[in-house]
């Protein structure tokens, strides 16, 4: 295992995609070795276990729904007592979709993770801003800044001990270098960091840049963002199921860790897959025997190219349109989160719009942003045409003070964390007895 790690500057060494097939090529029968002994993957091999690409490149994909109708350990190929962790993936609350890792495993995890051109080691202090309850986010980032020495501030984003506050504060007195979190979090730190009187551009000296990952990013709002706390934003693509399976390069690409996993593009149309171009990621994570995933379709919507790309990675790049490539139909328009996201953030800095949201019905666009007083109107105006050249309909815009989106509240509230009290005093609150939190 140590020695295929590879850490970013050797990236660029490889002779190009052959090499990386050879990669592949070299751990797919191990992998396979290590999915016969999954109960899923040994009822699906049959009699003879596949051994080398083309049986891989054979078998049926494997869905979420085999995830969920393995729950919780169907698909287990290791003896328990190995297991380091236990995951669920976020969204579907019925039916859970599981995933698991040995401490072996974990080496792949962290070092996918860890591939980031900016960097990090112990000089850092590091704020992870994802959930760590099931999903595997802040556990990655944590183990990851860990094992380069960096200081963790593990700042988990669904945590009622973590408002907005605490973060601002965390960030501000704490001088933390890098983050990682949801690019929409940069935005309400933004509006936080304000509501409490510093200026994210200026009074966080020490900020180097900002990961984000787990929702799409428009080039717009990347640009916004990085302009706004005066740092790179550093993307990266990856799942519950999979951990890291793509980061940024310093051209603002995102390439596929194809050194680690075999990805592939599915049409669901035509039931066909291809290693290059658009449809529905599928992906063979090649170092991890907890779980084999073979052929696993993420269900997220892509563009896979192998073009080369400036910075000589030798990886292929990956635009990730996620679920969000939904349409929604106003009148002749297909009308998609992307391109609105791009259409708002490209409106001017001095509009200080950072929130918006927009409701398509069959005959209408309605669509809000949070604009303070003095520039409601120019913004209004100046989306309205946008939205007119983009989709050629006239769409409802609407400036809505700031703090009508996102109550200014949540942004400034202190919340006291305390441990459960059964008992109070006169003057004192007992409705809260055992419901501390
Ligand atoms: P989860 O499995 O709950 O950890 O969420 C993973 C999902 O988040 C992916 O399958 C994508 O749909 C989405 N996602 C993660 N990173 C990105 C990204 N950089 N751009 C777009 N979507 C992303
Ligand atoms: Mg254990
Ligand atoms: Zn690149």
């Amino acid at each position: 295992m140590t020695e295929i790690l590879t850490r970013l500057p050797q990236l660029g060494q490889w002779g190009g995609t052959d090499e990386l097939l050879a990669i592949q090529d070299q751990q797919v029968g191990q992998l396979l070795r290590w999915a016969a002994a999954s109960p899923f993957y040994s009822r699906r091999f049959g009699a003879g276990v596949p051994a080398s690409r083309a049986d891989l490149l054979a078998l049926p994909l494997t869905t979420k729904q085999d995830l969920r109708d393995n729950y919780p350990f169907g698909m287990l190929a290791v003896p328990k007592e190995r297991l380091a962790t236990y995951h669920e993936s976020s969204g579907t609350a019925g039916q859970p979709t599981p995933s698991y890792y040995t401490e072996e495993d974990w080496v792949d995890l962290t070092d996918r993770y860890g591939r980031k051109w900016v960097g990090m080691d112990a000089s850092d202090t590091f704020l992870v801003r994802t959930p760590y309850a099931l999903m595997i986010t802040g556990h990655l980032a944590h183990a990851s800044a860990r094992a380069v020495g960096a200081t963790v501030v593990p700042g988990d984003n669904r945590s009622l001990a973590m408002p907005y506050s605490r973060v601002v504060r965390v960030l501000h007195d704490l001088d933390v270098t890098l983050t990682w979190s949801m690019p929409t979090e940069t935005l309400l730190w933004a509006a936080a960091a304000r509501a409490a009187g510093h200026r994210p551009g200026t009074d966080f000296p020490a900020l180097r840049a900002l990961f984000v990952g787990g929702e799409p990013l428009s080039p717009a709002r990347r640009r916004r963002i990085s302009e706004i706390w005066g740092v790179p934003v550093v993307e990266e693509y990856g799942s519950t199921e999979t951990g890291s399976l793509a980061g940024e390069c310093p051209h603002g690409h995102l390439h596929l860790w194809a050194d680690r996993a075999i990805f592939e593009v599915h049409d669901p149309a035509t039931g066909r897959t291809s290693p290059d171009g658009s449809g529905q990621l599928v992906v063979t994570p090649l170092f991890r025997e907890a779980m084999p995933l073979l052929r696993y379709n993420l269900e997220d919507n892509v563009e896979v190219s192998y073009d080369g790309c400036p910075c000589g990675w030798h990886l292929p790049t990956v635009r990730v349109l996620g679920r969000s490539a939904f349409r929604y139909s106003v009148g002749a328009a297909n009308v998609t989160q992307q391109r609105l996201e791009e259409l708002v953030f490209s409106l001017p800095v001095q509009d200080e719009v950072l929130f918006w949201r927009a409701k398509a019905e069959p005959h209408r666009l309605t669509v809000e942003i949070e604009v303070p007083d003095a520039r409601r109107d120019g913004a209004c105006l100046a989306l309205a045409a946008a939205v007119r050249e983009e989709y050629g309909i006239d769409a409802d815009v609407v400036g809505v003070p700031p703090g009508s989106l996102v109550p200014l509240h949540l942004l400034t509230a202190v919340h006291d964390v305390v441990k459960p009290r059964s008992l109070f005093g006169a003057d004192e609150d007992w409705g809260k007895a055992l419901l501390y939190y």
